[in-house]
């Protein structure tokens, strides 16, 4: 059992370990527009990988600065940013929509919570009355019901 125990752990501790590449995402100007900004040499995301959410190097984890540098004078990204700027209202739009959506779903989740806490105490209750009859208290069977 202590060595299940261990294991599962020793498994914990394994995958806590296993860091994911970080996704780009371009920084946004004062105009409002979405531009490149290669993050910093000591970055923490080059430390950890990142890739680039252009599409273009699906399986390229950068760690460099340079390399993506290189990356992002590439047609394909530079199309993919454009297309970005062009479709920003929309994506303000969807992000709104994305909000509400998570603002119901959180609100679902607050009255399923509540319900399942109401369930829990009244399952709590009915197996102390479930308790109670199968093992009824003893001085009721002692009581002498002959005259
Ligand atoms: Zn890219």
């Amino acid at each position: 059992m202590i060595y299940s125990n261990l294991c599962i752990l020793n498994h914990i501790h394994k995958m806590d370990l296993i860091v994911e590449p970080e996704d780009y995402s371009p920084s946004i100007n004062n105009n409002g527009e979405y531009i490149d900004i290669v993050p910093s040499n000591n970055s923490k995301i080059f430390k950890i990988g990142m890739r680039c959410p252009c599409g273009t190097r699906k399986d390229v984890v950068f760690k460099e600065p340079s390399k993506f540098k290189t990356h992002i004078k590439c047609k394909k990204h530079k199309e993919w940013l454009k297309n970005i700027n062009n479709d920003r209202f929309n994506y303000i739009i969807e992000n709104k929509k994305a909000q509400e959506l998570i603002m119901n779903q959180r609100q679902i989740i607050e009255e399923k919570d509540t319900t399942i806490r109401c369930l829990t105490k009244e399952i709590a209750q009915l197996e102390i009355q479930l308790n109670e009859i199968k093992n009824p208290p003893q001085d009721l069977l002692d009581i002498d019901i002959d005259p």
